[in-house]
């Protein structure tokens, strides 16, 4: 039976437990699903996303108030189910044996290969910006590789998470996936239960606590998390189509999203551009967008405060703010997109992760100084240069670390099922999407089998002739 709901975080947390053992009982009993048997559950996914779809819309709407039901069919539904074929296409070639080479001279005919094991029950933790996408997404490769899964959704969510369980209540044995709601205090414990992998999305702060609680049973962690990602714009990339795509991929859920455009980086010549375009463009396609059905409601009035207090404090400071469109405040968790020029760096909206609809844009006199900029700061998401000179889109990628990286776009390496998705440094750790999300959730097996004529006697004692003749032979005596 499916994890009820429980009365407390208490009992949640011994639903989980109690979880953990059925399905990790299960993996022991079925260890190595094959491939016929992964892609029937793939389907199986990608089947319950397509057909819970009006009640994924629906749930949406309910937890962010508004929420565009473009941005939830194509994102969190189809995102999902395409993600889900493209694992059920690929999951046979995945679980292929690679063949690694090995010497001849010491290993003989022996032979070497990796052989991607399912690693058993993984635990995912789910931000509230993604529901679907982030609980069902990581679903396809933890299925795909062979594993049971428990997801706990945010508590920021509730009519999703209630939806999740539901849809794979109906869809999965419970001892395969099955999902735990609950309040802050599951989301303490949850990472300190006895996991064979588990996956944290959010912010570095929590990332840092998740990571510390599951140090303590040894788990292995994948941390997705945030930070600022930077979209730079070149000379020679001032136009209408660019600043039109920043200003669109930062209103994707109401800028409420890990890889959206954070800040924008213009040459200082071309600051006025960059607003005259930018009110262009709003004046072309974003009148009265906050009060429309595209603009995603803030998800919760505290988070709406703290994006208003971080304008207020750039007012104080003398910023110039410009919204670029009418205020109205009639519904208090929507707001209009503001740019905040050229903000001094000890602001709070250039220190933190903005996460909402605020854009700051910072003049630059070299693409030097840019680089050494980002380098300065904790390694991004993502960065995103604007330019039609390969040279300068390739000293940017080469010359920054970060998570991924997208040439005259920004965010849309996210979007695609086949490419790695993940941080480096303070935005994450480790992998999802594709085979590389894949390999992050099996246990990479290093396979060696003994063949004839080896020298591999020579390794242990007693040493004699065989290790010296092989020491001598290997410095070329
Ligand atoms: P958050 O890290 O603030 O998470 C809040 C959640 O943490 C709450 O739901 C709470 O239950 C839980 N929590 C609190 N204390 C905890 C503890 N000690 N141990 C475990 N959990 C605890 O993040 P959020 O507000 O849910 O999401 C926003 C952040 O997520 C942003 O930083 C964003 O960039 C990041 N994010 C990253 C990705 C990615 O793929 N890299 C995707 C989406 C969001």
């Amino acid at each position: 039976m499916p994890i009820m709901n429980a009365n407390s975080d208490d009992q949640a947390i011994e639903q989980v437990q109690a979880r953990i053992a059925s399905q990790r009982a299960a993996f022991l009993r079925n260890p190595y699903p094959s491939a016929a048997e992964r892609r029937e559950r793939l389907g199986a996914l990608a089947g319950m996303m397509l057909r819970y779809r009006p009640r994924i819309l629906e749930a949406l709407n309910a937890d962010f108030g508004v929420h565009p039901q473009a941005a939830g069919e194509l994102i969190e539904v189809l995102g999902v189910a395409g993600r889900a074929a493209f694992a059920a296409e690929q999951v046979q070639q995945w679980m292929q044996p690679e063949p690694r080479p090995t010497d001849p001279g010491l290993f003989g005919s022996g032979k070497a290969y990796v052989l991607p094991q399912p690693k058993g029950v993984l635990g995912n933790m789910v931000p509230w910006n993604f529901p679907f996408d982030l609980s069902a997404g990581p679903l396809v490769e933890m299925l795909a590789a062979g594993n049971r899964v428990v997801i706990k959704p945010s508590e920021y969510t509730p009519a999703c998470g209630e939806l999740l369980r539901e849809m794979v209540a109906a869809t999965f044995d419970a001892d395969l996936v099955d999902v735990a709601v609950g309040g802050v205090e599951l989301s303490r414990r949850f990472p300190t239960l006895r996991w064979d992998h588990l996956l944290f999305t959010g912010s570095p702060q929590v990332g840092r606590l998740v990571a510390l609680a599951a140090a303590d049973k040894l788990v292995p962690v994948t941390l997705e998390l945030g930070g600022k990602c930077p979209a730079i714009l070149a000379a020679d990339a001032l136009d209408a189509r660019n600043i039109g795509h920043i200003l669109g991929i930062k209103l994707i859920k109401g800028g409420q999203m890990c890889i959206s455009v954070d800040y924008c980086l213009v040459p200082s010549a071309q600051l006025g551009d960059f607003v005259r375009l930018a009110r262009a463009h709003a004046a072309e396609y974003l009148r009265a967008y906050s009060r429309g059905q595209d603009c995603t409601g803030i998800i919760s009035l505290r988070h709406r405060e703290r994006l208003r207090h971080l304008l207020d404090e750039a007012r104080s400071r003398g910023c110039e703010v410009i919204e670029l469109e009418q205020r109205d405040d009639s519904d208090p968790r929507r707001m209009p997109l503001s740019l905040v020029i050229d903000p001094p760096p000890d602001l709070a909206l250039m220190r933190e992760e903005i996460f909402g609809p605020i854009l700051p844009v910072l003049p630059y006199d070299s693409i030097e100084q840019v680089i050494a900029g980002i380098n300065q700061g904790e390694r991004p998401l993502g960065v995103y240069v604007f330019t039609g000179d390969q040279a300068i889109a390739d000293q940017v990628r080469d010359q920054t670390v970060s998570g991924g990286f997208c040439h005259n776009a920004a965010a849309v390496h996210g979007a695609i099922p086949s490419l790695g998705f993940g941080g480096v440094g303070h935005s994450g750790s480790g992998r999802h999407h594709g085979v590389d999300g894949f390999r992050e959730f099996s246990n990479m097996k290093g396979v060696f089998v003994r063949g004839e004529n080896d020298h591999i006697d020579a390794l242990a004692p007693p040493y004699g002739a065989l290790a010296s003749g092989l020491v001598a032979a290997a410095l070329g005596g």
